[in-house]
């Protein structure tokens, strides 16, 4: 990380930052992409400051692989859109923020944000809270060093210039790196108030880096959880992705359920957790190692998995009760069931509505696959979600649930050749319960002659 940490020494004015001299860490050009390079090149040939900022320095010098590179500039958002045109395009109300596209890498532009406070009178002030106090627009401009401070954690607060390779420090994010803490920017009441989601980021970077959160920034998490019932849905929806693929979502869910967070993401999930059904808990976690584990393997993770399996528990005890205590039908409490708990759930979190089809995919499929009589294998087969709903119910047998061996049947049959497979249907214990014979319509009132 750093070469020679006896040289580092603070700043005497706390305006200045702290420098971090080329030859002083292991921040190499050689590990940075060509186009975040080109962004940063191009804005300082314009005239321009601009820095590499964020999570790709923080990875880079704990020697990790960033996951993008984001750019901070003096430019404007329309400054940097004019110096790439047909390149860059605006996004953003509550944050405007402008992409700048290389065929499909995409560099965060970012103008360096103002302190409201002191910015009200300047024209292009463009600052609004909620009743509640949080930020519903940041778009107040202002210098690197207001820049650093309206960041959330310290250690996501470290400029790198490329041309003189040094690194500055305004917010003290070199020591907690050393330390490998996490430490919120400023008040923490405050700066959690303003945007609750910084709790889940809170969250996230302490699981994924394996840092400490300082005792500052972690007590009013416990307190102030419920912020985040006032965040709409759809960035809720965003979040819960990033933290579960961050690739440490087994540590994630453990700090969220902690925290008092999970309620406020998946409400049924975090209820059946707190049941003490070991069920519920087994599937989950279950879950979330498995989705660690593709990761480590480079494989894909699907959003619809992961929701199909947190709300698995809620799903599934409210099928026992509706069957249980209502006596409905397994199919029309199946039905029943899971429009409720995806009602409920899209009330705390959007699900765009190709995962949410996927979801109610993979829960079809699941009574789909221990009906394999006749053509009913074959067919389950070639449905384009076989896969998720085959690995899912894996997931279910991990768990713990008993099902006569039915993951395993699966895993064969796939491997089978034809005349193998026939005979793994014929082998198939007969259903000793009769299906009822349809009767057939009598809406036709019977004549007598
Ligand atoms: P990663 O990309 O690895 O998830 P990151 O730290 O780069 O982590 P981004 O979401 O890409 O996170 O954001 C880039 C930077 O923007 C952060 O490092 C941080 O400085 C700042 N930032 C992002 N979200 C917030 C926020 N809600 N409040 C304050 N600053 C933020
Ligand atoms: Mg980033």
């Amino acid at each position: 990380m750093l070469k020679r940490l006896y040289k580092l020494l603070k700043p005497s004015n706390s305006n200045s930052p702290l420098i971090i001299q080329e030859n002083e860490h292991n921040i190499s050009e050689r590990d940075i992409s060509r186009s975040a390079l080109r962004v940063v090149d191009q804005l300082r040939k314009n005239g321009f400051v601009a820095y590499l900022v964020g999570g790709c320095v923080r990875d880079l010098l704990l020697d990790g692989t960033p996951k993008d590179f984001d750019v901070a500039t003096d430019a404007t958002p329309e400054q940097v859109k004019s110096t790439f045109s047909r390149n860059a395009r605006i996004i953003g109300r509550r944050f405007r923020i402008v992409h700048v596209r290389f065929g499909r890498e995409i560099i965060e532009v970012t103008t360096f944000r103002g302190n409201p406070a002191e910015a009200k009178t300047k024209a292009k002030a463009d600052h609004n809270q909620s009743e509640k106090g949080i930020l519903l627009r940041d778009n107040v401009y202002g210098d690197i060093k207001s820049d650093a401070l309206r960041r959330d954690f310290t250690v996501n607060a470290l400029y790198y210039s490329p041309e003189d390779g040094t690194i500055l420090d305004y917010a003290g994010g070199i020591e907690d790196l050393q330390k490998r803490q996490l430490r919120i920017i400023g008040d923490p009441n405050a700066r959690y108030k303003e945007d609750p989601v910084r709790m889940l980021r809170a969250v996230r970077f302490a699981s994924k880096l394996g840092f400490a959160l300082t005792p500052e920034s972690e007590s009013p998490i416990y307190k102030h959880a419920d912020y985040l019932a006032d965040i709409p849905a759809a960035r809720l929806f965003e979040e819960v992705l990033k933290l579960f693929i961050s690739g440490s979502a087994t540590a994630v869910l453990t700090k969220l359920r902690e925290y008092g967070l999970l309620k406020f993401l998946f409400p049924g999930a975090n209820n059946c957790l707190d049941s003490g059904i070991e069920y519920y808990e087994k599937l989950i976690f279950a879950m979330v190692s498995n989705t660690d584990r593709r990761l480590r393997s480079n494989k894909r993770v699907a959003p619809a998995f992961i929701y199909a399996a947190m709300l698995w528990p809620p799903l599934h005890a409210k099928i026992k009760e509706l069957v249980e205590e209502q006596k409905l039908s397994h199919h029309d409490a199946t039905q029943h069931a899971s429009t409720g708990v995806i009602s409920e759930q899209l009330s705390y979190t959007s699900i765009p509505k190709r995962f949410l089809i996927t979801v109610r995919e993979i829960w079809a499929l699941q009574q789909k696959l221990s009906r394999r009589e006749g053509k009913r294998a074959l067919q389950t087969l070639e449905h384009p979600r076989f896969r998720a709903a085959y690995d899912f119910l894996l997931l279910r047998e991990e768990a713990g649930e008993q099902l006569d061996g039915l993951g395993l049947w699966w895993t064969r049959f796939q491997d089978a050749d034809e005349g193998e497979r026939t005979d793994m249907i014929e082998k198939l214990p007969k259903s000793t319960k009769k299906r009822p014979r349809r009767r057939k319509s009598s809406a036709k009132p019977k004549s007598n002659d």
